[in-house]
């Protein structure tokens, strides 16, 4: 454990995690609520509200680790008994801290796609409701006859093809937009604070670049090309729930597909 990683610990709030928990049953002795006696000083229970916000390890805990990597001397050092106390302390939660990162790191793959290293449905799914309230594009797109560009160059070559649409969508868009791999051949973008018109030209630049981009297999032979079809809707007014955007953009892509493929439709 190193000094700056006690920084780390004021990212993890009064009970969260398993000890939180504990706290929360009882199973661990905390400082009694004040009593209505001691509340008498209205700043009182503010602070005590605050400390149980902030766990108050982070402070001493950097203060053992600088000492005990000789960085601190004279009247900075930390008394005896903290030094026992933090050094007792120190490996448990250097262990908790390593266990919250695996966690979040969990978290993260699990919002990823493997092929393609996008965001995935499942993040999607937590970001729309996210969102609600504010004036939202949603495109829906989808890889054109993509079952015979398989059948043609194998199901490898059709990954090749996956990470390739992928990665001219996430550099075509601007930084704002937020790409994801919806399924399949399938992805979307979602489009903060843009109307439709914005919207309409960021999705008919990615159709253009997908559709110029020469597709390579991995060991460096040309593919061909790949088009995309795009069903693209917005939200109409600020209230508007953004529930519907993905089964309004679909429709709109159907009429994509319907009309000739390779083509941005904007549906209502
Ligand atoms: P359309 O233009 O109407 O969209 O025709 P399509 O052939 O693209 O549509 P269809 O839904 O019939 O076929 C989609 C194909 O995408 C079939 C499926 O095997 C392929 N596919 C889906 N996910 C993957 C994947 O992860 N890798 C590869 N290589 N192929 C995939
Ligand atoms: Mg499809
Ligand atoms: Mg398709």
């Amino acid at each position: 454990l190193q000094p700056e990683h006690a920084d780390r610990i004021d990212q993890f709030g009064n009970g969260t995690g398993r000890n939180g928990s504990a706290e929360r049953r009882g199973a661990v002795d905390r400082p009694p609520e004040p009593t209505q006696r001691r509340r008498r000083d209205p700043r009182r229970s503010e602070v005590l509200a605050e400390r149980r916000r902030r766990p108050e390890v982070g402070p001493p805990l950097r203060c053992f680790l600088r000492h005990h990597h000789g960085e601190l001397d004279g009247a900075a050092q930390p008394a005896v008994l903290e030094i026992e106390t933090l050094g007792h302390l120190a490996p448990i939660v250097g262990s908790a801290l390593n266990a919250a990162e695996e966690h979040q790191s969990a978290v993260t793959d699990a919002e990823r796609d493997g092929l393609t290293s996008l965001l995935n449905r499942r993040r999607l799914d937590r970001d729309l409701p996210a969102v609600e309230g504010a004036p939202i594009a949603f495109a829906m797109i989808d890889v054109d006859h993509f079952k015979r560009f398989n059948d043609v160059h194998g199901h490898q070559g059709g990954d090749d093809a996956l990470r390739t649409v992928a990665t001219v969508l996430a550099e075509t868009v601007r930084t704002t937009d937020v790409v994801y791999r919806y399924g399949g051949e399938e992805f979307s973008v979602l489009l903060r604070d843009t109307t439709t018109e914005q919207a309409e030209e960021v999705l008919e630049r990615v159709r253009d670049a997908v559709e110029t981009t020469e597709i390579y297999s991995s060991d460096g032979r040309s593919l061909g090309h790949v088009t995309i079809s795009v069903g693209l809707v917005a939200t109409s007014t600020e209230q508007e729930s953004t529930s519907t955007l993905p089964d309004r953009a679909d429709k709109a892509l159907y009429d994509a597909k319907a009309e000739g493929r390779n083509r941005v439709v904007v549906g209502s």
